[in-house]
């Protein structure tokens, strides 16, 4: 099996072809020229496509293409993974040109063609951003209006993930250690630039940010400038919008500093020869991208290891020595001999920069975005087939995230509410006929009391009021775990109405997570009614499995899993989990149990 990577830049098309079991390159292209106004062979990325298949059907060599890759620039929030590419990815591709308008429209121009002229064999997206989409919060927040922010969609995303993610791989096999257990700072320095702390192989913090444009300092990009600086710009009636752009983006970095274009090699020469520029350029570069390593050694609370790759990152080994001197109080110690010989020969691919006695590690890897495509996709689609992961798709549980809450009997809510009272509906809720009313009561506990839980209507036939475990030590109650309706010897709780309070003997309970179905879904899953299942939640910021979890199977049951809040932070879903959804992973809660406790399938799990 074959895999064919697509890399789309704004005037060049790159591609390769993977044998998928042994990771060897076996052919690599390049169409160039591409929509350059004013040339003569300007051909659009559609042209580029047809070029590259003409090609690789001119090599002669007999391919069995199993899927595509195409490297994506910008995923926005949605991707956190590589993707099967439907019509649905392809709008969020379109969405994100205004956010990538040098990237974007000439991928998606190109993974057009390529489904009209492949359109038997799954095409995959893998995203640049999609390494650093489960970033903490607070490190893809910026400080400015919160409303303003939200409104467009102002955030961190941060790029270079294929290539962080692959580097940070490879130093973890290179350290033999697994990558789960290390905390790198991974520096991709090339023409673009960026640094990236990857804290147990989750992109914790990125130096570029919104856009491409932030951090390090590139070949002719700025990275971090004052804000107030593109103000005063402004204001001073010298440069408008467009100019600004140029300016941050095409004539700044080494180029802007040194005045003799990005080329690292042809600044260094001049260096050498007393440019003071050229000096300045290599200076203000070494101390940006030094200052990022103790920020991000800081933000993980330590690091094991440095990695650097790119074209500079790979080359240079004076701008390396520059970066890691006087990092000796972090544990780390350059060992010169190394760092100088570091991938001179031509097949190595890692090498070790730092010496013996040396607690941090630094490491040059060579960096292969095509190979890293190569895999996510293999990984993606295997061996199997388009059906296979639509059905995988099928296989995912809508989760919904239940506030505290109260199902009161008719006697019970005409004595909070008068004799008189109705109950007024709210909103429908997803179950059908379940509503949420209006009215509201108050808890009292013996600790203290928790305001404003909303009544789920219709009534019913017993009282039962769901809080969850943090709830339990805010009344000072301690509440059973129960299932819905089984109530009898549950704790007792006294509630407030706006006509009375009623003391409740019992029906204070913190509900047992559960998944309704409809019978089909019981037979499409293969469970039954009251079956213990496991549930996994991926994809979030935290992955987590819920066991102990509760089939209940009814004619008028909709497919969702119920948990409470506390549920859901743990798992970091949010108070309202939208879009979120669980996978039914083991019908058997013991089999779970014996695959978490068997570490040669825990080690399987984990990859
Ligand atoms: P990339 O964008 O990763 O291809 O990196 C391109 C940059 O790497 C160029 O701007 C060069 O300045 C730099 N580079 C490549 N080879 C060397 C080298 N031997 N010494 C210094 N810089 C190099």
């Amino acid at each position: 099996m074959h895999t064919l990577v697509v890399n789309c830049g704004s005037s060049s098309l790159k591609y390769a072809i993977f044998d998928t079991q042994t990771e060897q390159s076996l052919l690599t292209g390049k169409v160039e020229r591409l929509g350059q106004s004013g040339d003569e062979k300007q051909r659009t990325h559609q042209v580029a496509v047809a070029e590259m298949l003409a090609d690789i059907g001119q090599r002669g060599a007999e391919f069995d293409l199993s899927s595509v890759g195409h490297r994506v620039v910008h995923g926005g929030t949605r991707y956190n993974t590589a993707v099967i590419i439907d019509e649905a990815v392809c709008a969020e591709i379109q969405a994100r040109i205004p956010d990538a308008p040098m990237h974007n429209p000439y991928a998606l121009a190109a993974i057009q063609a390529a489904m009209t002229a492949l359109p038997d064999i799954p095409h995959v997206a893998v995203f640049d951003t999609a390494f650093h989409a489960d970033m903490p919060r607070r490190a893809r927040t910026y400080a400015i209006d919160y409303d303003v922010a939200q409104q467009h969609g102002i955030r961190r995303f941060g790029f270079h993930g294929i290539s962080h993610a692959y580097v940070a791989d490879k130093a973890a096999g290179f350290l033999q250690r697994p990558l789960k257990d290390l905390r790198l700072i991974t520096l991709h320095l090339g023409n673009g630039a960026s640094a990236c702390a990857v804290e147990y192989g989750h992109s914790v913090e990125t130096s570029m940010g919104n856009t491409p444009l932030e951090g390090l300092v590139m070949g002719s990009r700025s990275g971090d400038v004052d804000a107030g600086v593109l103000l005063t710009l402004l204001r001073s009636g010298d440069f408008d919008v467009e100019q600004l752009d140029d300016l941050l983006n095409q004539h700044s970095g080494l180029a802007g500093l040194s005045g003799l274009g990005n080329d690292l090699r042809e600044i260094e020469d001049q260096a050498a020869s007393g440019n003071d520029r050229a000096r300045l350029a290599i200076n203000v570069f070494a101390h940006r991208a030094r200052k990022y390593i103790g920020a991000y050694a800081a933000a993980m609370g330590g690091v094991d290891a440095v990695v650097f790759t790119g074209g500079i990152g790979e080359n240079s080994a004076t701008m390396r020595r520059r970066i890691l001197q006087r990092l000796e109080f972090l544990g780390l110690v350059i060992d010169e001999d190394r760092n100088q010989d570091a991938l001179v020969a031509a097949d190595q691919d890692y090498a070790l920069l730092t010496s013996k006695r040396s607690r941090v590690e630094a490491i040059v890897v060579k960096t292969n975005e095509e190979l890293m495509i190569a895999r996510e996709c293999a990984t993606l689609v295997g061996s199997l087939h388009k059906d296979t992961a639509q059905a995988l798709a099928n296989a995912s549980i809508p989760i919904a995230v239940s506030g505290r809450h109260a199902h009161l009997t008719a006697e019970t809510f005409a004595q909070l509410f008068g004799p008189d009272a109705t109950l007024t509906h709210h909103k429908d809720l997803s179950q059908p006929g379940q509503f949420a009313a209006q009215e509201k009561i108050d808890l009292i506990g013996p600790r203290s009391t928790i305001t404003g839980v909303r009544i789920l209507g219709p009534l019913r036939s017993v009282d039962q009021i769901e809080i969850s475990r943090s709830d339990e030590f805010k009344l000072g109650i301690d509440a059973p775990v129960r299932d819905s309706g089984q109530v009898a010897g549950s704790a007792p709780v006294t509630v407030k109405g706006p006509h009375a309070t009623v003391q409740l003997a019992e029906g204070l309970i913190c509900a047992r997570r559960h998944v309704h179905m409809h019978p089909d879904d019981a037979t499409r899953f293969q469970v039954q009614d009251r079956q213990e299942v496991a549930i996994a939640v991926r994809g979030g910021a935290r992955d987590l499995v819920f066991g102990d979890v509760l089939i209940r199977v009814k004619e008028s049951y909709k497919l969702e899993m119920h948990i409470d809040t506390d549920e859901a932070n743990a798992a970091e879903l949010g108070s309202v989990a939208t879009g979120s959804s669980g996978e039914l992973i083991y019908t058997d809660v013991d089999d779970a149990y014996a695959e978490l406790t068997n570490p040669a399938q825990r080690v399987k799990h984990n990859d």
